[in-house]
This record gives structure tokens, sequence and C-alpha cells, in this order.
């Protein structure tokens, strides 16, 4: 049975709100590169649409290498992206490139919308007097720019952002700070988000009931260490969960 909790660490990304983080974007980068094909004089976009996915493998490449730019915004890294890809098919337009780039970013942001239930789980919880916190990792601007955009911070006791923190999960510390600000201990903590390795796996290692928030009833990856101590397809049943623990006692 689920320990009633003092205290929950919820994920933000693909979690609270829905990014599709990892949902393949290729269609939306078909729909743009057709759209400015015109302004790389590409008449219909091949050539680009080439260039800008070999020009995001190096870019990617060379990010993950240097820790030093990983706080860089998504959308400047696009633009890069994008510029470099004008210039390797013979058509530098910086300006060009941005707006491309831009459009996809909004188009993308656009798409970003609170999980079903989300709300009616972070209220639910608050109610009852459960101590909140948002544990996500990634940049403080396009976190801290989420967070605004979905007037999500009132539901919170604390929110720590990797950049801000200077850690993030797996790193212990994102766990422990977390607990620590919020005055509560393992036992009686649940953590509850999509990243098998972050929200559940590593959790556990510090005692935490980690919940699995799976809204796309994907298989417990092969290489899981172990079942998680609770997995979730909507947020309405953490909400049937939360009840359950309060009547354990
Ligand atoms: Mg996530």
């Amino acid at each position: 049975m689920a320990p009633k909790p003092k205290a929950i660490l919820f994920d933000l990304d693909d979690t609270l709100l829905n990014t599709y983080r990892h949902q393949n974007p290729e269609e939306l980068w078909r729909e743009v590169i057709e759209q400015y094909a015109h302004v790389a004089n590409d008449t219909d976009g091949a050539a680009l649409a080439n260039a800008i996915q070999q020009s995001a493998k190096r870019i990617w490449e060379s990010l993950l290498e240097s820790k030093k730019q990983r706080w860089q915004s998504m959308g400047e890294i696009r633009r890069s992206i994008v510029r470099r890809a004008f210039e390797d098919i013979g058509q530098k337009n910086d300006d060009g490139a941005d707006h491309l780039a831009d459009t996809f970013t909004k188009r993308r942001e656009d798409s970003f919308h609170l999980a079903d239930g989300a709300l009616k789980t972070l209220n639910h919880l608050r109610e009852a007097n459960i101590r909140l916190a948002l544990v996500t990792n990634g940049a403080s601007t396009s976190q801290r720019w989420k967070i605004d955009r979905f007037n999500l911070e009132h539901h919170f006791d604390h929110i720590q952002i990797e950049e801000e923190a200077g850690f993030g999960k797996p790193d212990p510390r994102a766990y422990h700070h977390a607990m620590e600000t919020l005055e509560t201990e393992a036992a009686s903590t649940w953590m509850i988000g999509d990243n098998y390795h972050w929200e559940v796996e590593a959790p556990q290692d510090h005692g935490i009931f980690a919940i699995w928030y799976n809204p796309t009833n994907l298989d417990v990856p092969e290489d899981a260490a172990r079942d998680p101590n609770h997995a979730v397809e909507h947020h309405d049943a953490i909400i049937d969960l939360f009840e359950a623990s309060r009547r354990e006692r």
C-alpha cells in the first residue's frame, strides 16, 4: 500500500504539462520547411530539410559534449541549427533562418498544454495540506516561461529548476534538497513523473514512494532494476491513490 504522504514531488514536462518531448517533431519540421523553402531558394525544401537534419545532429552532439552551453534555450539552439543549414546549402541568410526557426518554436510551444486532470490533482492535494514541490530539469528561462504561462507557481511550496539549483535529477541532491525544503522525509514523500530513471528508479534508491506517470501505457524499460511502487495513466488515479492512503490510517 502507498504510505500516506506528507509531501509530493512533481515532475513538470510530460507529467503536469504535455510538451511531447519524446514525440518526433518531423511532421512539424516538414510543414515549416515547406512554408520557408523559397527563402532558401530551395523549390521543394528537400535540400533544406536534409541540411537541417545534418546540422541538428552536429549541433546537438557538440552541445552534449560542452556542458557550458547546456542552458541555451531550445529557441536559440534551433536558430543556430537552421542558420548553419542555410549556410551549408550555400544560402546564408540569418534573418530568413531565424524566421523559420522561430516559427517552428512558436508552433511547438503553442501545442503545450496542461495534462488532463493535472490542476484538479494539484488543487486536491493542496486542500489536503500536502506540501508540494515542482522538481524539474532544464534551463531557468525555459522552465520559468512554462511555469508562468500556465500559472503554476502558486500551486507549489517549492520550485526547483536544475539550472537554478545547480543540480538536477537523478543527482541525489535533487531529491534531498527538495525534501529538506519541504521538511519531509523519504518515508512520507511521493515522487510522480514520466521519466523512468529520474522519477522512479532514482527516488526509490532514496526510499521515496515512486509513482510512474505513464499516460501512453509504455512497458517498464527492459533495463529497469525494479518496478515502480505504483503507476498511473491519468492524474485522477493519483487522487484515488492519495485518498486510499488517507483511509489506511
Ligand atoms: Mg518529464
